[in-house]
């Protein structure tokens, strides 16, 4: 079959390679029908994590075409959305339904590591797929199913976390899609005031669309800029969604006192230096997640079916498997207007 592979830093290209075999008797394979690109497969691309090998991908939707003995829950031929965060199915945190618990051999991500090739590919190894992967849901888009599989449930953990209560004052730093959907399930839980922050015209312009009050972060220090529109006190949560020391310093800088700082960006950095005593003296928490992507469905699947969740339409670019190298590359540098990339595994 044809995969996106890494070779190297801002060099990927769609090579022949062994079609995928279950990961198990509890495994399943999965004939992919969508993958979108996300933020988080940048920080591969740009060599922000080593990744030579690395087959990448985690925001996938197709059909199951091979099922391990173990498996019962799902059958061959069902449409499904696949949970990149994956753990082993069995423990008792895979069982309470949050793969980041797993004490089984501990959380993994599709597309995350070169042991677990992703879903860039015309097909997809889906370990314990009972646990794993879901059938769509009859009146569930194609699109909203791909945006199910990993920046909803990012952007409304991110915002579940930010301790955000009715009428609060909340930042949002960084409007990709995860940011712009973080901005989203803030509304949904009764932010007030929604500040949103970027670098880019059109995606201020959507979160203002949207809302918001845009905060151009060219225009000087973040921080200082929310501090002004605030009276000098902050925001109640920040939520973070770029991944980068200046955003997250930011975001820190951002908060009132007693306030919330949720991080879902991934910032590559083992050392980031927290001032402890600033942090400690104002109260602050801070808190960083990675989705429990699966737990997240029952959430919200019924708030997007009943409409008060209605998803913000990302996919700007939508293009054969085959083009992937350009696919990267324009949302690498947002050129083109590009906020999100749709690859079509079939061309
Ligand atoms: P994206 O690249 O589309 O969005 C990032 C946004 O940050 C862009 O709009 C960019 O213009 C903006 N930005 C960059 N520098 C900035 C600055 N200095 N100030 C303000 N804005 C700035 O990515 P995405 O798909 O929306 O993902 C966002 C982040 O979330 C990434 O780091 C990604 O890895 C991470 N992520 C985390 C999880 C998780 O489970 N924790 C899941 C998915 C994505
Ligand atoms: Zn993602």
């Amino acid at each position: 079959m044809r995969a996106v592979v890494v070779n190297g830093t801002r060099d990927v290209s769609v090579e022949k390679v062994a079609d995928p075999v279950l990961a198990g008797p509890d495994g399943a394979i999965v004939q992919v029908t969508a993958s979108a690109l996300c933020g988080s497969d940048l920080h591969f691309y740009e060599g922000e994590f080593p990744a030579v090998g690395l087959r990448p991908g985690h925001e996938v939707v197709g059909t199951v075409v091979e099922v391990g003995a173990d498996v019962g829950r799902i059958a061959v031929g069902d449409r499904v959305l696949v949970s990149p965060v994956i753990g082993c199915g069995r423990c008792a945190g895979c069982r309470a339904g949050n793969p980041i618990d797993c004490v089984g051999g501990g959380v993994r991500v599709l597309g995350g590591d070169v042991g677990l090739p992703g879903g860039h590919a015309e097909a997809v190894a889906v370990p314990a797929a009972d646990a794993w992967l879901l059938p769509v849901p009859e009146d569930v888009s194609v699109d909203h199913a791909v945006l199910l599989t990993d920046a909803l449930p990012t952007g409304w953990t991110a915002a579940t976390r930010a301790d955000i209560s009715p009428g609060a004052t909340v930042l949002v730093i960084g409007l990709g899609p995860v940011g712009l959907y973080a901005l989203q399930a803030a509304q949904v839980l009764g932010a007030g005031r929604i500040l949103a922050a970027d670098r880019v015209p059109e995606r201020l312009a959507m979160a203002e669309r949207l809302g918001a009050e845009p905060i151009d972060a060219t225009r000087g220090d973040l921080a200082e800029q929310v501090r002004a529109a605030t009276g000098g006190l902050g925001a109640d949560a920040v939520i973070e969604a770029v991944g980068q020391d200046a955003t997250l310093s930011a975001a820190i800088a951002s908060v009132r006192s007693s306030g919330t700082v949720s991080v879902v960006g991934v910032d590559a950095n083992f050392a980031f230096p927290i001032a402890v005593p600033l942090l400690l003296i104002r109260n602050v928490t801070l808190r960083f997640t990675t989705a429990p992507v699966a737990a997240t469905w029952p959430t919200l699947i019924p708030l997007i079916r009943y409409g008060r969740l209605i998803p913000v339409d990302v996919f700007t670019h939508r293009m054969p498997l085959s083009e992937a190298a350009a696919g990267y590359r324009t949302f690498a540098d947002r050129t083109d207007g590009c906020l999100k990339v749709l690859f079509d595994p079939t061309r």
